[in-house]
């Protein structure tokens, strides 16, 4: 009752969609019952969570903060959030975000932006972004609003959100969650995980989160290890990798000084420190602004204005006139822009110069990684090059917007499993967060390395 009253008195920060109390108040009553009859408890039993409105929730509107999905009620589940009610969890309601989950600020939502809880200090009192595109998620959490919520990572959407908002948050190995039932933005890059207050509730979330899912072709047929059993912040023998190519031109003194204190709690926990060479990091943000775009340029093909939500139809129209109108009312500029790139990259006559050329790029990030694992065991990183910067601050310049996901893009397009962790505080008294980096499959190290920095 507790969260569904702050979540119901915190309006203002705009973090929710839909409320849906009943659903929560239910796995509490199921809770209380399994209590009464002396049963064990589930792993989440009662434990009020919030949804990313990217997750289909059956006979609860699912919109992706899109003006073309408004009113559309899945008749079915997404498997990750099935997963959850199983687990014995509640929804307290569906989360704000950026239109299709394209964004780094919460500012593309048709349900206006996410005010992130955090204020500069000094009597500054500019809003600022909860990050994004996960942004209603790190809000709530941040706010305390829910113990935990889910998030979906395509190019960072999972952990510059979390950095932004001094919370934890795992973009598992790709194909660890299922994507069945997410409103899809880049299906080869596109993964579900969770955010929560600290790396052990992470690995509680996940742990329900995960697993095999037959209705997804790319889910992984393998077992959900016992991550929260597992965990263990000793770092004594393990080797973390420092890569230089991360040292980007114009960093901001305080991230450095973030990423030395990330090095240093590293050294206090037993790791030894390496530096290591991933040499094609650069061409990571240009290929992944060609293939996101391009994946997601084929997957909102389906919103025609026929099978979902909006349908704009004026008088007299044609088919072609529906489809146009519902396209052009129905989704917003950054998605258009999308859209448009998307198509351009793979039209005929560009197709091999941008589509081909980025997936072979991609191609080379992911032996970049092969070949550091040789030398290490974890990257760390920071996981923005700048604390939260102010609602609006980069609204008009999309380019400026994209660079916000130097750090995450590169572990993205190479699948891996990757974390932000709250790194303390800038000197405006902002969070400022640590990506660790693992190898494939190696949430367990990915979730301990956080668990000794944190
Ligand atoms: N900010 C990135 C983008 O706009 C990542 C978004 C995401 O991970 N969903 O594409």
């Amino acid at each position: 009752d507790a969260f569904i009253v702050k979540v119901s008195k915190a309006k203002a920060l705009n973090a929710f969609i839909v409320e849906t109390p009943d659903h929560a108040i239910a796995a509490a009553k199921a809770a209380d019952d399994a209590v009464a009859a002396g049963e064990t408890l589930k792993p989440l039993a009662g434990v009020p969570i919030g949804m990313k409105d990217l997750f289909c929730t059956k006979g609860v509107q699912t919109t992706a903060a899109s003006h073309i999905l408004e009113g559309f009620v899945p008749p079915y589940e997404s498997t990750v959030s099935h997963h959850l009610w199983e687990a014995g969890a509640g929804m307290l309601g569906k989360l704000n975000l950026d239109q299709f989950a394209m964004g780094s600020s919460n500012e593309t939502s048709h349900f206006g932006n996410v005010i992130s809880p955090w204020k500069r200090g000094g009597g500054d009192n500019a809003p600022l972004a909860p990050g994004g595109s996960s942004g209603g998620s790190s809000t709530a959490v941040s706010a305390r609003l829910c113990p935990a919520a889910t998030g979906t990572d395509t190019g960072g959407s999972i952990r510059q959100p979390a950095a932004f908002t001094g919370i934890a948050g795992i973009k598992p190995t790709y194909g660890r969650c299922s994507r069945w039932g997410v409103v899809a933005f880049a299906s080869s890059l596109d993964q579900a995980g969770p955010m929560a207050h600290d790396v052990k509730d992470c690995a509680i979330m996940l742990e329900a989160m995960a697993g095999f899912d037959p209705k997804d072709a790319t889910s992984l047929n393998l077992p959900v290890p016992k991550w929260e059993e597992g965990l263990n912040p000793d770092m004594r023998g393990k080797k973390i990798g420092i890569p230089r190519e991360y040292r980007v031109d114009n960093m901001p003194a305080e991230i450095d000084a973030l990423w030395q204190q990330g090095i240093d709690w590293m050294k206090d926990a037993g790791a030894e420190i390496v530096e290591v060479s991933l040499p094609h990091t650069k061409y990571a943000l240009p290929a992944y602004y060609i293939i996101a775009p391009a994946e997601a340029s084929s997957n909102l093909a389906r919103y025609d204005g026929v099978r979902y939500g909006l349908r704009e139809l004026p008088d007299g129209a044609n088919l072609q006139e529906m489809y146009a109108v519902t396209r052009d009312h129905g989704f917003g500029d950054e998605v258009k822009r999308r859209i448009l790139i998307g198509t351009y990259v793979l039209s005929a006559g560009f197709y091999d110069a941008y589509y081909t050329q980025a997936q072979k790029v991609r191609t080379l990030i992911a032996r970049d990684f092969d070949r550091a694992w040789l030398e290490c065991d974890y990257l760390l990183t920071p996981t923005a090059p700048s604390a939260a910067f102010a609602l609006g601050e980069k609204a008009d310049d999309p380019l400026a917007m994209y660079l916000n996901d130097v750090f995450t893009v590169p572990s993205s397009l190479a699948g891996l499993p990757a974390m932000s962790v709250p790194g303390g505080l800038d000197k405006n008294g902002l969070p400022l967060g640590l990506q660790i980096i693992g190898k494939p499959l190696d949430e367990q190290g990915v979730l301990n390395a956080g668990m000794a920095i944190e």
